[in-house]
């Protein structure tokens, strides 16, 4: 099994890609939870040309990308998991979670850190929401992912089938939790207890403060509910809500790819966590 997936690992991840994908842009033509604001062809184009020019960049940069750290760690026994040699049916699933929370906790830290939340902006600041949102990212921003990724991997040494599992379920569910699709209430509900839905992260892109600054879990739901981060709805609704960013709505900027890439670069911001203390003077 293990060498079989490892053998075939581009073809199955190509496929999954492709199958969920059109899966997903089916549905969202079918059923559409919202409305869209800017043209399915502008978001596309825009979009998916991002995540084109990232794949490339990652390639070029780091040709072995995750897998071949994970099997580089194995090769040289490096993580806790080779080094107190645990078995496979068990690290397969511990790494998995392990990588599902440090991904968690980077993704509230690029929301609480100036600096970062400038990078992340460039995915907030999508007015719409489909599941070319989900890999909408600065390239500084994915770069960044690579590497605290490369760094989980020394740490943790999880097997490299589990490196390959995780990225194929990182890359499905981002398609299907951003989907501007809507589930059964009661489906949603059941599916909630273990993972994250398009209308549990859906709230995660309004342009409240509060509503930004919540559910931040990637596959798995528990990390938010453990952590007080959980928002059930968005106040306004899924259909009265509004996505994306304040004061960053004109499509030239977040719609359009040279907007996308000078975004982190322009403006003040105001609106991130770790600023929205409160205190008093005197
Ligand atoms: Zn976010």
């Amino acid at each position: 099994m293990e060498s079989f997936v490892q053998a075939y690992e581009i073809t199955i991840r190509l496929g999954l890609f492709v199958g969920i994908f059109a899966l997903m842009a089916a549905w969202e033509v079918l059923a559409p939870r919202r409305a869209l604001s800017v043209s399915k062809t502008v978001r596309w184009v825009n979009n998916l040309g991002l995540v084109a020019f990232n794949t490339l960049l990652l390639r070029v940069l780091f040709p072995a990308a995750a897998v071949g750290m994970a099997a580089f760690s194995t090769e040289q026994g490096w993580g806790l998991l080779n080094h107190y040699a645990v078995s496979a049916w068990l690290a397969i699933p511990v790494a998995v979670i392990a990588m599902d929370f440090v991904i968690w906790l980077q993704h509230v830290m690029v929301h609480a850190i100036p600096a970062l939340w400038r990078l992340h902006r460039v995915h907030h600041a999508d007015l719409d929401y489909d599941l070319t949102s989900g890999a909408r990212f600065h390239p500084i921003e994915i770069i960044l992912s690579m590497l605290i990724k490369f760094a989980t991997i020394m740490v943790l040494g999880p097997p490299v089938v589990a490196v390959i599992l995780f990225e194929v379920i990182l890359t499905g569910m981002a398609m299907f939790k951003h989907g501007n699709v809507r589930l059964p209430p009661g489906l949603d509900r059941v599916l909630r207890w273990l993972f994250v839905t398009p209308d549990m992260h859906r709230v995660h892109h309004s342009v409240e403060d509060d509503e930004a600054n919540s559910n931040f879990g990637f596959n798995l739901s528990c990390w938010d509910r453990l952590f007080g981060t959980y928002r059930d709805q968005p106040r306004d609704g899924h259909r009265g809500m509004t996505i994306g960013i304040r004061g960053y709505r004109q499509p030239h900027d977040v719609s359009w790819l040279p907007g996308l890439l000078a975004l982190p670069f322009r403006g003040r911001i105001t609106g991130y966590a770790i600023n929205r203390r409160q205190w008093t003077d005197g």
